[in-house]
């Protein structure tokens, strides 16, 4: 099975301005390939392939004098970075970015690494340079398939490992039992309610990350544009947005693995509907839920374990059915939380009863699906 993770690393001064130099010339091979391919087109009306006709053109060029530096760096990075381009325009035309643009110095920098690299108790090691010094964080056993060395905007290097560790992926489950199903509403206010009515709001370190966010945003455009208060702002700017990002993705890795752990099943609503369903005007908040990454999480892990996750992509009023009676409410405001039901009496949180519906129809799926999904047998007084 395919890991990944991403390590801190320490190159020594050299290392840097080496790491940079190579940066250079990925960015250069990157933007010869897009201006090649961008003149053709429009001079002669010629589509160049990428991978056939351009890339080619990098062993050649280390050939001429003019850029023979480029014997210096990995080949399978300036190899790569032509590759990814062509990834940027399928992307681009099949409508899922935008056009592929220049690079520059001034964005975030990567190069990609995928023959003779290791990992080890405190180093990362890819071809033409020395070991880099690493915080390896997580234990690395198996085959390391790729290194992508990076620098971010606030100035320090990772390098993003990928890793084949040899086991299997666990089989699909052969049944479950219903009562290991879980129901998820997502949201603006909680990030989300559970079928069995639990909640997960949003972490309060995440909120004070989020105002010295805002106070290093206002330092920074109080800053002259060229002055050294201006770089020292804009690093301080970029930390402050790591801090963010992090405390996010902490949160999102703690929650879907603790959901993953506890159910057999997950059933959650497609992206596509949860943004179809939610209110647009509240950006901020829907952008630090991170709905799509939470649920890109628990889809992976989940089939790891060979457990089941269903996005239901299909319209259905989940919050305005009554998941005890299946009675249908004409209408339900935003603003109403809970409700009681007109026919059978019960009442709800909403979000919970959302969650309670959506469970309902992750059930019937995986059954339509031919998978046995068992009651269990039940020994409280209720049971005859
Ligand atoms: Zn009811």
């Amino acid at each position: 099975m395919l890991r990944a993770a991403k390590f801190r690393i320490y190159p020594t001064a050299a290392q840097e301005a080496f790491l940079w130099a190579q940066w250079g010339a990925v960015r250069k091979c990157w933007n010869m390939a897009l201006f090649l391919k961008k003149h053709y087109y429009r001079t002669r009306g010629v589509s160049l392939d990428l991978i056939h006709e351009i890339k080619p053109l990098i062993a050649r060029a280390k050939k001429s004098r003019k850029y023979a530096r480029l014997r210096e760096y990995d080949s399978m990075a300036l190899q790569e970075t032509v590759r990814n381009l062509n990834k940027g325009y399928r992307a681009f035309f099949e409508g899922r970015a935008g056009f592929p643009h220049y690079k520059s110095r001034r964005g975030p920098q990567s190069s990609y690494h995928c023959t003779n690299v290791s990992v080890g108790p405190n180093y990362v090691r890819v071809p033409k340079m020395e070991p880099i010094k690493a915080r390896i964080h997580r234990e690395v056993v198996g085959k390391v398939k790729s290194i992508t060395l990076e620098a971010d905007a606030a100035g320090d290097y990772y390098a993003a490992v990928l890793w084949e560790d040899g086991l299997a992926e666990k089989e699909p489950l052969k049944e479950i039992y219903e009562d290991q199903v879980t129901g998820i509403d997502v949201g603006i206010t909680d990030l989300l309610t559970e079928s069995n009515g639990r909640k997960e709001s949003n972490p309060r370190h995440l909120k004070r990350a989020r105002k010295a966010l805002r106070r290093r945003c206002r330092q920074f455009s109080r800053t002259k544009k060229g002055s050294r208060r201006r770089e020292k702002a804009r690093r301080r700017l970029a930390r402050a947005h790591k801090r963010v990002a992090n405390a996010r993705s902490d949160n999102l890795h703690k929650v879907s693995s603790r959901l993953v752990n506890e159910s057999q099943a997950l059933a959650a609503e497609s992206l596509r509907i949860i943004n179809m369903l939610k209110n647009h005007h509240l950006s901020e908040s829907i952008a630090d839920a991170a709905w799509g990454e939470l649920l890109r999480m628990i889809a992976y892990k989940m089939k790891r374990e060979g457990k089941y996750f269903m996005q239901i992509d299909t319209f259905y009023p989940s919050s305005k059915t009554c998941s005890c009676c299946g009675f249908k409410l004409e209408k339900l405001d935003l603003a109403t939380r809970e409700w009681t039901c007109p026919h059978c009496g019960a009442h709800h949180d909403r979000n919970a009863n959302a969650a309670a519906n959506i469970r309902a129809e992750g059930i019937r799926i995986l059954r339509a699906e031919g998978l046995p999904v068992l009651r269990r047998e039940m020994s409280s007084p209720n049971a005859r």
